[in-house]
């Protein structure tokens, strides 16, 4: 199948995208929707079906609505309208969050619950149809080289090995991004103790706790929780400490016994799913270099409590794909520069931070800092002030890009 060129561009080598996570296939999608040609590589045989990543904040979904795809992603997606926070320990509730208070903002004022697996099957079909895109599968990058006026990309298929030549080479090929591996920049920050556990189950919490929310943030120092009510499961996610071994915390005799553990009752219910993941704050040195561009979890990892790992790499591919739009219609090579330096600064200074402040506030120890913490949550969601400019930095709002 040959790419046809652009007609707006009259560029005729395409953007060669690596990986079709979220933020790759987001970026296909920005591009072929600007009648730019996308080459969409991707090395598993088909998308993953890993849950991991089920918030969708509102300038996503404004972002969504602009690229075509937000009544298919509205329609499979859970509406939720509050997030509350709890202490465990005591079982209070220190405050219940309700985004009518953003109403004004932004035209979806709610988190959208939807597995990152659901969104990726809704956009593949998208960039699929237009003229400007081909993705794929199972081609798995090996080796690139910026070759100055363009980029070289070898790829393992199932065919045998073939190289493809594109005007940029972008990077969405997650974590462990080859290309930033090959790139050798540094990716410092952190890795923390504690990991994650992810388990979807079709218990009904509601009818346990009837206080429950639809999102629940149950702070604790020994054992946080995090209760997420998708469109058919109910997601629990654990703190599980570093002493505790990964292939036993997983078998699922041992995630039923946690679960009962947290909610006091032996009741039988469907364990659906279990994974564990190590958590980190990285943010990679540089975003370009030459002709390679880095997005997504390939330039910046954070802990997912909020939500903003993927939802920041979305706003990249936004982002991204608006620079190479202008550099590729004869504009200043410099928005790319911009691309890098504002992406970079947004993961350093407000995705970090704000990613950080929220783990922290999970896991306080102290038993003084805890009571501030829980008078400050009290006190911010009485005000309706407070709580809105809460909301507004909880859902991404207030620095948009
Ligand atoms: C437990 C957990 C919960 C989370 N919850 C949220 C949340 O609610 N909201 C949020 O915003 N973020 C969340 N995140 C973060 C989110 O999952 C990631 O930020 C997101 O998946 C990043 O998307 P990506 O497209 O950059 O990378 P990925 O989703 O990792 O996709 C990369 C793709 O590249 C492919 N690939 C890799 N190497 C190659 C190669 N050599 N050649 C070709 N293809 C390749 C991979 O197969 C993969 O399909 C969560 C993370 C975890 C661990």
């Amino acid at each position: 199948m040959s790419q046809i060129a652009s007609q707006r561009t009259g560029q005729s080598l395409p953007v060669l995208i690596i990986g079709a996570g979220p933020v790759g296939l987001s970026l296909a999608l920005a591009l072929s929707r600007q009648q730019i040609p996308v080459q969409l590589f991707e090395a598993l045989p088909a998308l993953s079906s890993e849950a991991r990543a089920s918030t969708f904040h509102p300038p996503t979904l404004e972002m969504f609505d602009e690229w075509g795809i937000i009544a298919p992603v509205l329609a499979q997606g859970h509406k939720v309208t509050q997030v509350t926070y709890w202490e465990r320990e005591s079982w209070q509730c220190l405050g219940v969050f309700d985004y009518a208070l953003i109403a004004g903002d932004t035209p979806y004022p709610y988190r959208l619950q939807l597995p990152q697996c659901e969104v990726t099957r809704i956009i593949k079909p998208f960039v699929e149809q237009s003229a400007y895109g081909q993705v794929f599968m199972g081609y798995r990058l090996i080796s690139f080289a910026d070759k100055g006026d363009k980029v070289e990309a070898t790829f393992e298929t199932p065919a045998g090995r073939k190289t493809f030549q594109g005007c940029y080479l972008c990077a969405a090929d997650g974590a462990k991004s080859i290309v930033r591996k090959q790139l050798g920049v540094a990716f410092e920050g952190l890795t923390y103790p504690d990991r994650f556990m992810l388990a979807a189950t079709d218990l009904n919490l509601r009818a346990i706790f009837p206080e429950l929310g639809q999102v629940n943030y149950i702070f604790d120092p020994e054992e946080w929780v995090i209760i997420l009510h998708l469109p058919d499961v109910v997601r629990i996610v654990f703190q599980i400490g570093p002493m505790e071994d990964e292939d036993v915390v997983t078998r699922p005799t041992a995630v039923c016994a946690r679960i009962h553990r947290f909610i006091g009752q032996k009741i039988p219910f469907t364990l659906h799913q279990t994974s564990l993941y190590a958590v980190h704050q990285r943010v990679v040195d540089r975003f370009h270099l030459g002709r390679v561009l880095l997005a997504g979890d390939a330039a910046h990892l954070n802990n997912p409590a909020g939500g903003m790992g993927m939802n920041s790499g979305i706003h990249d591919a936004y982002l991204l794909a608006n620079a190479l739009a202008s550099v590729l219609s004869g504009g200043d090579e410099a928005a790319l520069a911009a691309y890098a330096c504002t992406r970079r600064d947004k993961a350093r200074f407000y995705i970090q931070r704000h990613t950080h402040e929220n783990y922290g506030a999970m896991v306080l120890h102290d038993p003084d800092a805890r009571r501030r913490r829980n008078e400050k949550y009290r006190q911010m969601a009485a005000d309706p002030v407070k709580a809105r400019e809460f909301l507004l930095q909880a859902s991404m709002l207030d620095e948009r890009i």
